[in-house]
């Protein structure tokens, strides 16, 4: 599976800098990539044009990095007219590239952003982004997700011994269970434990760590959302409502 680009509904950029900005929510972001895709629409594929576009994209967004080091790449967008998928506008298969590959335009350059593939490629299993990629169905949450393998990794883990296996069929998920999984995932863009948040950070660099890994699935999942939010949430009732969650989730897949 193209963990970047699953299929037609929906698609990952959080590599390109997406969520490292101080308000991260859905609204936000949308509204930012759409009005990047359009000013891109009109924007003549030359050195000056482009580069034209990535001041007026910075002038408009007073984009402030949540961390520096990552950069928020101005060319990030939607690449269909649903705007479902977001993606590389440099890209050769972007709208009106015809095959012309500019990403060397890039402050990564163009080699950095054809050879990147996040820890999550590697760290996630099959059999948990293919549940993920039929659970969620939407940009935003997708991004945030699919890539945070430590999150991933924790709900498998907990639903794993609850089956008492590691091989219980997460291919025949029903719509009921595949309604429980997304309520889970959709802690990672809707957290009751942070209703005025506006950070919503990607984990899409973050390696796996068996010294996490030797936590429990609650607390690996409060550490992922803690990081997302940059926020503690270190409390019984947070915990609670973690585990009640995941409960409900184990009861929907496996009863
Ligand atoms: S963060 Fe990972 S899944 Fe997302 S676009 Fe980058 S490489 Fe692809
Ligand atoms: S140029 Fe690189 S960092 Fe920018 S949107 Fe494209 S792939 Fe992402």
């Amino acid at each position: 599976m193209n963990l970047c680009v699953p299929d037609s509904k929906k698609s990952c950029a959080a590599c390109c800098g997406l969520y490292n900005v101080t308000n991260g929510t859905r609204q936000h972001l949308e509204r930012n990539l759409a009005e990047r895709t359009i000013l891109f629409a009109t924007t003549e594929r030359t050195a000056d044009s482009l580069e034209s576009f990535q001041h007026a994209v910075r002038r408009a967004e007073s984009v402030q990095p949540l961390d520096s080091i990552i950069h928020v790449c101005e060319f990030a967008g939607f690449l269909d007219t649903e705007h479902s998928l977001v993606g590389c506008m440099l890209h050769p298969s972007a709208p009106d590239n015809r095959n012309v590959d500019l990403r060397g335009m890039c402050h990564y350059g163009s080699m950095a952003c054809k050879a990147f593939y996040c820890p999550a490629w590697k760290e996630l299993p099959s059999r948990m982004t293919k549940v993920i990629c039929s659970a969620v169905e939407d940009w935003h949450l997708y991004g945030l997700v699919a890539t945070d393998v430590h999150f991933v990794r924790a709900i498998f883990d907990f639903l794993d011994v609850v089956a008492g296996t590691d091989s219980w069929d997460s291919e025949v998920l029903n719509n009921k269970a595949l309604s429980a999984f997304r309520r889970v995932l959709l802690w990672k863009q809707h957290w009751q434990g942070a209703p005025c948040s506006h950070v919503r950070r990607s984990a899409y660099y973050i390696k796996r760590d068996s010294c996490i890994e030797s936590k429990s699935p609650v607390e690996r999942i409060l550490g992922s959302l803690e990081f997302a939010y940059r926020e503690s949430f270190d409390s019984p009732a947070m915990r609670d409502c973690i585990e009640t969650g995941l409960n409900d989730l184990a009861a929907a897949c496996f009863s």
